[in-house]
């Protein structure tokens, strides 16, 4: 269907193009004309004769509609015209003149008329012209005195609603316009003072730097003791929803219970589950009760606002380790300390060379370390004066502040822990002694930094003893300021993470080497077309979890594309090397089977690890270094080097593969991947740094110092709105109930007539037939009702009820509540799902769905298992209508004659779908990850269930390129699922029965079991 229709699309075009020609070349004689081709017969182009004929139909036509702008000279030159046109198109392209000639349809494309552009305007009476004097009503003149005021500024005009709503809303709340509302300055001032706000100002704190063309660089801090009181006192923060599942705030200890009981904890999941985070609260809180233990998980990578990248700077952004992951994804919980300036904007230029200055990497990095003191002094400066006084949630604490986690880019890393910041050295990864050699090597060992060891070849000023392991000799910032290892400092707080080392790393360096074969032309083309084929079916799923694609460049092209797009291209990627046109492309670049067959794998396992590194996880996969780490060096890492070859260059010897190494590490210091995910820190820079950048004036030397301000600024307003929420009465927090319910919508009246009204016959289900008649709620709707969902809901009610007629209502989209009992607690986050079916742009959304047992219909409803899940197609929504009907829910409990008698209605939702030929359970699906299905016969395999059924959504793709017309599908794992296809890999003997790892099923116990 979409080749056809890709090919259809360009046909259209062809044919158009051609039409322009014709009209351009044949001295067009212009006509205001409606088109007439409604009045065409349709014939063949190429006889004369008819053409003739019909342009004097069109004529006649037309002179019905209008007969002012039209005459017989036109007619007749109309006539003469299509000799011209006829003749032209001879001479043009054989290919394009026959397929026009030889289709019907085309005779439209033949006959289309050029309208005039513009009337013709023949008199010149006032109508014609515009005014250059009138009135208009006040509102008129304030409105375009409004747009006036906008127009000086570079702004969205749609400022212009917001703001007459806003004066609107004043007026209706009957708003005393005498009183003026205050100016800019002066409403700063007075929020300032009415919330106390002023100690949130940034200070400019000037530091002393010895590799710019001036003397001192000035950084902008905030107080940390300002900053730690409003998030730490805010209601809307400190709400128990937020806090780290387990996790007691004050004690900083886990308070995970079963039955009454203190539990071990089982997972690596939020901070405090990580072992580091017991050390730490130790260290700084030392078992006093008083002290609030309070860890900050910092993002600090540096940021441009301009393409040239003088307009750059490094915020340090924080979130507490005390919130949970959900809480940490958004950008309200998060604050921050400094914006460290770009060290590197003078560096080019020596106009102003005041003193002269010699600028080698270590100054540099020194110059970073001097600015990161100065802003981070402060939190040893409050740990050192016994904590910050503080009320929280009613208790008197001081609270103690570290930075726990350190979460960034290689080259910002590099810098924090005084790294050189090349790969081509003897130790290219920054916190440990291995060689690149090492980094692929599966049987090397690997062996983190002392900051000993460090300090002691300082200490001597060993300058070849610090080169040996590429370490610049620098003051460590970090040597004073408080982290979560008091020991190793730094050298141990910046895990690596997922986003800079697989999305942007790995994953474009795996599609750049997918093959050679696949740059030929033929087969590039081939993969380009699949790509947008898979891409145009993409966004159209139930499943919504996936990383959005690129369609902008070539599948294999990666230097423009972002890091998550890398992602959804390498999974596109992946469907695509499954289907036959794939399949064909890839034999056409001479990649054998089994080449195909190690890529798809290796594809699967980097998409799977990554997942599974943010996921929480057992802690015996991750302590015994047989399990993940094993897997990482011993088959991960090798079949990288093997399915996609990297022959130049570094091969597979860089630093982001090293780190797939030590996930297993950080896992068990920080607790699950996502607590130090850089995706989190990489959205808010949108909210700290980006939106605030408009608001400057882009100069390099003062843009620091004009994004704190703006901050202040707007956190200022912001946090005016929400104290005065209450006296706005725009407090809706409380209406935000959860809504999980279902929600429908397309909606539309179907009734359903039998053609023979002969009621007896029940014997051939086949011959009695029923027409429909649909009515769409929204008039406007042209679509055509789904033909299985019709076909399926007229053949159940020929089986089991005798009516003349009866009526549906039907829906085309169902937002459904994510059955709870399927989803473990991490994927809590996306609770509902969208499903939908539209004719118009041949869409079926799939799902899985519990079916029956064969021939156990009759106890349908008490079915629940998820032995009997299945990937279905849906085709539609719909509850009856007519009262006494033998619907499935009411059969349940009753014979047909008693529904009738007693005119019972049935409230349940239905769901209409043709399923998979067999059933096909989660633990198929996720050890597989990619599943061949084929839907089952119309008669056999279309099913009408409660939409209580559907389980989840389902990611499914055409198998392109098939010859067959028995097309076949295939379906994917939901992506929040991929990690446990690496649970098969690393408990090869696990069996976890139809329900997989990933569903978490009420299971029967078997009585007998039990002894
Ligand atoms: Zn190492």
């Amino acid at each position: 269907m979409d080749e056809r229709l890709v090919a259809q699309l360009h046909k259209e075009h062809a044919d158009d193009y051609v039409s322009q020609l014709r009209h351009m070349t044949s001295n067009t004689n212009v006509r205001s004309l409606p088109d007439h081709s409604v009045n065409d017969e349709p014939g063949s182009m190429g006889n004369m004769l008819d053409m003739h004929a019909d342009a004097a139909n069109a004529n006649e036509g037309y002179d019905e509609l209008d007969d002012d702008a039209y005459n017989d000279d036109n007619n007749n030159i109309w006539a003469e015209e299509n000799e011209d046109i006829i003749s032209i198109a001879s001479l043009g392209d054989n290919s394009i003149c026959t397929s026009a000639g030889d289709n019907a349809d085309n005779t439209s494309v033949h006959h289309r008329n050029l309208e005039r552009t513009f009337p013709l305007i023949t008199d010149d009476k006032a109508e014609h012209n515009i005014r250059y004097k009138g009135t208009v009503s006040h509102a008129t003149a304030a409105g375009i005195k409004l747009m006036a005021l906008l127009a000086k500024h570079t702004t969205d005009l749609s400022l212009y609603d917001d703001v007459v709503e806003f004066i609107s809303n004043l007026a209706d709340t009957g708003y005393d316009f005498q009183q003026k509302i205050p100016k800019r300055v002066s409403l700063h001032n007075t929020c300032e003072q009415a919330f106390n706000y002023t100690q949130l100002q940034p200070k400019m704190v000037d530091v002393t730097v010895a590799t710019l063309p001036v003397p001192h660089i000035t950084v902008p801090v905030f107080d940390i003791q300002a900053v730690l009181r409003k998030m730490l006192h805010n209601p809307q923060l400190m709400r128990q929803e937020h806090f780290a599942a387990d996790y007691d705030i004050f004690s900083g200890t886990s308070c995970a219970r079963q039955d009454g009981h203190a539990v071990e904890v089982e997972y690596y999941d939020e901070i405090h589950t990580g072992l580091r985070w017991k050390k730490a609260v130790k260290h700084y809180c030392a078992n006093d009760e008083a002290m609030f233990p309070c860890g900050l998980v910092v993002f600090y990578d540096k940021s441009h606002s301009d393409r040239h990248g003088s307009l750059s700077v490094s915020p340090i952004m924080f979130t507490l380790t005390l919130f949970n992951k959900t809480a940490r994804s958004k950008s309200q919980f998060w604050d921050i300390i400094a914006y460290i300036p770009n060290l590197d904007y003078g560096s080019t230029k020596s106009s102003d060379n005041s003193i002269a200055q010699v600028s080698t990497p270590a100054l540099k990095c020194q110059d970073e370390h001097s600015c990161l003191f100065e802003a981070l002094r402060q939190l040893k400066e409050a740990n050192d004066s016994g904590g910050i006084p503080m009320r929280i949630l009613g208790k008197d604490v001081k609270v103690k502040v570290w930075i726990h986690i350190m979460v960034g880019d290689i080259s910002g890393n590099n810098s924090l822990l005084g790294s050189f910041n090349n790969t081509n050295v003897k130790c290219p990864y920054r916190d440990c002694g291995c060689t690149k050699e090492d980094f692929v090597n599966p049987t090397s060992t690997c062996t983190f930094i002392n900051k000993a060891d460090i300090d002691q070849l300082k200490q001597h000023n060993d300058i070849p003893g610090l080169k040996a392991v590429s370490k610049h000799n620098i003051v460590n910032a970090f040597d004073t300021i408080p982290t979560g290892d008091p020991v190793n400092t730094i050298y141990l707080s910046t895990p690596p993470e997922t986003m800079h080392a697989i999305d942007a790393g790995i994953i474009p360096r795996m599609i750049q080497t997918i093959g050679d074969g696949f740059k030929r032309k033929q087969v590039a083309a081939t993969m380009h077309n699949l790509h947008l084929l898979l891409v145009s079916r993409h966004a159209r799923q139930s499943e919504r979890d996936l990383p959005r694609p690129s369609q902008r460049n070539h599948l294999l092209e990666t230097t423009k594309t972002q890091a998550t797009e890398n992602k959804g291209n390498l999974f596109l990627l992946l469907c695509a090397l499954h289907t036959q046109m794939g399949i064909s492309a890839a034999d056409a670049a001479g990649i054998t089977q089994s080449e195909r067959k190690g890529k798809i794998t290796t594809m699967k396992m980097i998409l799977a690890v990554e997942k599974w590194f943010n996921r929480r996880n057992r802690r015996s996969d991750i302590d015994d270094t047989t399990k993940i780490n094993a897997f990482v060096r011993t088959v991960l890492i090798p079949n990288l080097q093997k399915y996609f070859p990297r022959e130049t260059g570094q091969q597979w010897m860089f630093p982001k593969v090293h780190s797939l190494s030590k996930f297993d590490k950080f896992i068990q210091a920080f607790g699950s991947g996502i607590n130090f995910y850089g995706g989190f820190g990489e959205s808010h820079l949108k909210v700290f740094m980006k939106h605030y950048a408009h608001f400057t004036q882009r100069r390099p030397v003062i843009f620091a110092q004009q994004l704190a301000q703006n901050h202040y600024r707007q956190s200022l307003f912001d946090h005016s709105l929400q104290c005065i929420s209450a006296q706005l009465k725009e407090d809706y927090e409380l209406v935000q109930t959860q809504s999980c319910g279902a929600n429908f919508s397309g909606e539309h009246d179907i009734m359903f007539i039998r053609r023979h009204t002969n009621l007896t016959n029940t014997v051939n289900v086949d011959s009695v037939q029923f027409s429909a008649n649909v009515v769409w709620k929204k008039s406007s709707t042209t679509k055509a009702v789904d033909n299985t969902f019709q076909y399926a809901v007229s053949r159940y009610m020929a089986q089991y009820g005798h009516v003349a007629k009866f009526r549906v209502t039907g829906y085309t989209t169902a937002k459904l509540a994510n059955a709870p009992e399927t989803l473990e607690e991490y994927d809590a986050i996306s609770l509902q799902s969208m499903y939908k079916v539209d004719t118009q742009t041949d869409r079926n959304d799939w799902c899985m769905i519990l079916t029956h047992a064969l021939g156990s219909e009759v106890e349908d409803e008490r079915l629940n298992v998820l032995d009997y899940v299945c990937p279905a197609r849906i085709h539609g929504f719909f509850c009856f209508q007519t009262p006494g009907l033998p619907t499935p829910h009411l059969l349940q409990s009753e014979d047909a004659d008693t529904i009738k008698a007693m005119a019972r209605m049935d409230n349940t939702m239905y769901v209409v779908v043709r399923t998979h030929r067999n059933f096909l359970n989660w633990e198929q699906l996720e050890k597989e990850f990619i599943l061949p299905i084929q839907l089952g016969g119309l008669d056999e395999c279309t099913y009408i269930f409660p939409v209580s059924r559907i389980v989840n959504p389902l990611y499914v793709f055409k198998d392109h390129g098939q010859s067959t017309t028995d097309v076949s599908f295939f379906a994917s794992i939901p992506a929040r699922y991929w990690g446990f296809y690496l649970d098969y890999k690393l408990n090869t003997d696990s069996t976890p029965g139809p329900c997989g790892f990933s569903q978490k099923c009420e299971e029967y116990i078997d009585e007998d079991t039990l002894t």
